[in-house]
């Protein structure tokens, strides 16, 4: 009897006793789900390449000991062969769901959430976007989601309507001159990260590096690891990658 019928998205898998293999999947409405999926490291098994982390699969599962399920049957909805082959893509693509699975919450159901991390994998895949703030723009979200939207049009502390010189996490966004700490940020920043929350999003995803990327990466990540009480490893890879890079 099959006692799970979801969709969902791989968030991380690892590897368990000889041959298997458990995927933290986060679906659509049964929340986050660890699946024993047997036999997935061999060379042979058909079911592998449809668990890689940011799949977006269709599963059946029964209930094995505990919380964990097995997987009787896998199916992909989408395969993204687009943002698979490029590495800045894949790079985002495992920001954003590293981002997911640190939400404190491990019956997290939520089908807006769920909408939007669709909707980035498929942003991800199109080639008419670029990635590079793919990931940020998507922090901005999860903040704004839980109620601690950055504030980016006037001063967080003193309401002052600028001009606004640094951005500072725990303060909620940037500041102006006589309130300034924390991170300094340049007036094209600034613009990007209003354009980014203001309503532009598409059109900033359209533009291969805007100026301020660079330091809207480093903004929204820390705001967001400031809210989630953790450091975010692939984000922070992607800004390393970021920052060391010329572009063309
Ligand atoms: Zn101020």
């Amino acid at each position: 009897m099959i006692e799970l019928a979801d969709e969902g998205v791989v968030l991380r898998t690892y590897p368990s006793g000889e041959a298997d293999r458990v995927v933290v999947l986060w679906t659509r409405t049964s929340g986050k789900v660890r699946l024993l999926a047997r036999g997935v490291r061999r060379p042979q098994s058909r079911m592998g390449g449809a668990l890689e982390p940011l799949a977006h699969v269709r599963v059946d599962a029964v209930r094995s000991r505990g919380a964990l399920f097995v997987t009787r049957h896998v199916a992909h909805l989408a395969r993204f062969e687009h943002l698979r082959t490029d590495y800045d893509r894949i790079l985002a693509g495992l920001s954003v769901i590293e981002a997911i699975d640190a939400i404190p919450v491990d019956d997290l159901v939520d089908n807006e959430l769920y909408e939007t991390l669709l909707r980035v994998l498929v942003t991800l895949d199109d080639p008419t976007y670029y990635p590079t703030l793919v990931a940020p723009a998507f922090f901005a979200r999860l903040l704004v989601h839980d109620g601690v939207a950055p504030e980016v049009n006037e001063c967080a502390r003193c309401a002052s309507p600028g001009p606004l010189v640094a951005f500072h996490a725990p303060s909620g966004g940037a500041l102006c001159r006589d309130c300034r700490t924390g991170r300094v940020i340049t007036p094209e920043a600034l613009g990007l990260a209003q354009r980014m929350l203001g309503g532009d999003l598409a059109g900033v995803l359209r533009e291969a590096r805007p100026a301020g990327s660079g330091e809207i990466t480093a903004v929204f990540t820390e705001a967001l690891e400031e809210h989630l009480g953790r450091r975010l490893k692939s984000a922070r890879t992607a800004l390393e990658a970021g920052t060391t890079r010329t572009v063309p």
